[in-house]
């Protein structure tokens, strides 16, 4: 895989006011990207099509143009030493026509992997020689004719489309192959993959980020409960999480990202199933949700880690100074107890709450399911911080 750096000789690594980072994308976490850059005085240029977005209210320059119009790309590309991604599904294309003007991290070929489920389990596979992780049992599909030789072993099962999912859209439960039949042609045909349904204990996930000069850096592994398919709470270090399966999905993720050739904060997660196996589940080529925790808990965030990779400065200490539990705001906070208009949350509250870290993403239009916000609790015991959640999540009206 290739991570030949273009314009090496253009590079300046200080705070010079002409070094202008860029981000394709413009939503929260390009926003949060933003922050950590103009904390290093970088300036930032954003990419993304709507103008009124996260990022765009933060970044120095916000170039409002579609993902693949290439006058914006050339004019991204001559502005900045180094261009990133904050979102998953960029037009690898896109990244390709920038890596011919600037340095671009991660790559279109790291980034294809990650948007192609199956590319991925593929990537996962060979990766196991090495760490023995492997990803759930799985099958292609390609074309209806392709399901009634699906083996009975992968029922009951997830069929999931091999492009563009999030959140868990793109997915359907299925017991038996009429139910994937119909969930085939509900999803239009499009390319898809099933998978053997697991029994899971628990989920996880580790951060992991490597330097242009092939130096990695790994963080704590973080334990995350999902509701309704979106990220609720990511608890570091987490409740159920052994030694053991740390160290394995510490390793697994190093493997994976050296393997990869990748440049930058790449998060991996894994499922740990009942009997305690862990099995990998999928990466994110950018820094994640469930990495929030690192920006109040660690001693240098996965927001500042990326800017690191980007400028190609030595990486930063993935070390965590405190225990932390993460809380989703949802866009449900601005309408507790079925209110019709939306009522901003009780944010007073939340902050007489000890150890809170309030984290807003400056969205105007709060609708439900829509990630707003997080909160961090950090404490020097865990079980203060979980008691803080609890506390927020009280006076904040979710279920907790
Ligand atoms: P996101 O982008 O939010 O991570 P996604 O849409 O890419 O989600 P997955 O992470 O693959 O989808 O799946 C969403 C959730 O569904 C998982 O977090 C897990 O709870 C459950 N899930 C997915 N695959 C399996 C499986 N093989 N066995 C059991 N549960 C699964
Ligand atoms: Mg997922």
């Amino acid at each position: 895989m290739s991570t030949s750096i273009p314009r090496e000789n253009s590079f300046k690594p200080s705070a010079a006011p002409s070094t202008w980072l860029g981000v394709m994308g413009g939503g929260q976490l390009g926003r949060m990207f933003t922050h950590a850059a103009q904390a290093m005085g970088y300036k930032v240029a954003v990419l993304e099509p709507a103008s009124d977005c996260p990022a765009g209210h933060a970044a120095d320059h916000l170039i409002a143009a579609a993902y693949t119009d290439p006058d914006a790309l050339i004019k991204l590309g001559a502005q900045c030493v180094a261009i990133t991604t904050e979102f998953e599904n960029v037009p690898a294309e896109s990244l390709s026509l920038l890596a011919e003007h600037t340095f671009v991290a991660p790559t279109a070929s790291c980034v294809s992997i990650a948007q192609d489920r199956l590319a991925e389990k593929k990537f996962f596979t060979a990766c196991a020689e090495v760490s023995g992780v492997l990803p759930a049992p799985h099958q292609s599909i390609a074309n209806a004719s392709e399901i009634d030789a699906l083996p009975e072993t992968l029922f009951p099962g997830i069929l999931k489309t091999v492009r563009l999912g999030y959140d868990g859209k793109g997915q359907v439960r299925v017991k038996t192959k009429d139910e994937v039949r119909t969930a085939f042609e509900h999803m239009n045909h499009v390319d898809c993959v099933l998978e053997k349904m697991l029994p899971l204990a628990y989920e996880v996930s580790v951060l992991a980020a490597r330097g242009a000069d092939g130096l990695a850096v790994v963080y704590p592994i973080a334990e995350n409960v999902h509701r309704d398919g979106i990220l609720f709470t990511t608890t570091v270090p987490g409740p159920n999480v052994s030694a053991d399966c740390a160290k394995s999905a510490q390793a697994a993720a190093l493997e994976i990202i050296h393997r990869l050739g990748y440049v930058g904060v790449l998060c991996v997660e894994f499922f740990v199933l009942s009997d305690g196996s862990l099995v990998v589940n999928e990466m994110a080529p950018r820094p994640h949700n469930s990495g929030h925790y690192t920006m109040d808990a660690c001693v240098t965030s996965q927001f500042a880690q990326q800017v690191r990779a980007m400028a190609r400065l030595p990486l930063g200490d993935a070390r965590q100074h405190s225990c932390a539990v993460m809380l989703n705001l949802l866009g449900d906070l601005w309408f507790a107890n079925d209110a019709q208009l939306a009522t901003e949350p009780a944010w007073d509250k939340l902050l007489a709450l000890k150890g809170a870290n309030l984290h807003l993403y400056g969205k105007d239009d709060p609708r439900p399911g829509r990630k707003m916000g997080h909160v961090t609790f950090v404490a020097e015991d865990l079980a203060d911080a979980q008691k803080q959640c609890d506390a927020a999540c009280q006076l904040l009206g979710i279920e907790a």
